[in-house]
């Protein structure tokens, strides 16, 4: 049988509990053999947003996954060099025997249509649209191959607060797995104003 394989992207600026339940959920509701993290090198739609480094993004998601079963951190989007697009990460992961399953939450769901090459992804992939509890259902999105909607317990922490708390030199630890915490601390990350 071939392999089924998750595929989450995001920012991770810096990856949270949050991040790593929805990934979970994804993973046990569709069985998947593996779901992998993809850091986005160069997000073009949050161009001026994003604080940390790729390279931080990376070892922050990479040392937070440390000892998970069934998660792990690709660097792919980091290696290619040019604007982030989902379509190319699917098409370089896309191997003969393995099936892929695009994972996003309800929010990034729901402006799926304006991702380069949109009309091609449904062909790469299966969509799994994670539905956190507490937050309104969006309406489908405008996806025309197969997608299965996951429910998830809401996990309250987004990465802008994380760095708003890390700015105000409060306590991040229980919301950040605690190897990439000590990496904040070592690098110093998000302590500048900006
Ligand atoms: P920001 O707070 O800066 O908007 P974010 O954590 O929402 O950051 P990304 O890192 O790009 O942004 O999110 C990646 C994916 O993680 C998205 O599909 C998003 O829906 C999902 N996600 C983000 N926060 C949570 C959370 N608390 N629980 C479940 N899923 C989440």
């Amino acid at each position: 049988m071939g392999e089924q394989l998750g595929v989450f992207g995001g920012t991770f600026d810096p990856l949270h509990v949050g991040h790593l339940a929805c990934a979970e959920a994804a993973r046990v509701a569709l069985q998947l053999d593996r779901v992998v993290l993809v850091v986005a090198g160069d997000p073009w739609q949050k161009h001026g947003e994003v604080v940390a480094s790729a390279r931080d993004r990376l070892d922050m998601a990479a040392a937070a996954v440390e000892g998970l079963d069934g998660i792990e951190v690709s660097a792919i989007e980091i290696d290619r060099p040019g604007p982030t697009f989902t379509v190319d990460t699917l098409a370089a992961l896309r191997t003969p025997g393995r099936e892929l399953f695009l994972v996003v939450g309800a929010d990034v769901a729901a402006a799926i249509e304006t991702w380069h090459r949109a009309e091609d992804l449904p062909a790469l992939a299966s969509l799994v649209v994670v539905d956190r509890a507490g937050e309104p259902v969006q309406d489908g999105p405008a996806w025309s191959g197969t997608m299965t909607r996951v429910p998830m317990d809401a996990v309250d922490v987004s990465s802008t607060d994380l760095r708003e708390r890390i700015r105000a030199g409060r306590s991040v630890e229980g919301l950040i797995p605690p190897a990439a915490v000590r990496l904040i601390v070592e690098r110093g990350l998000y302590t500048a104003a900006r």
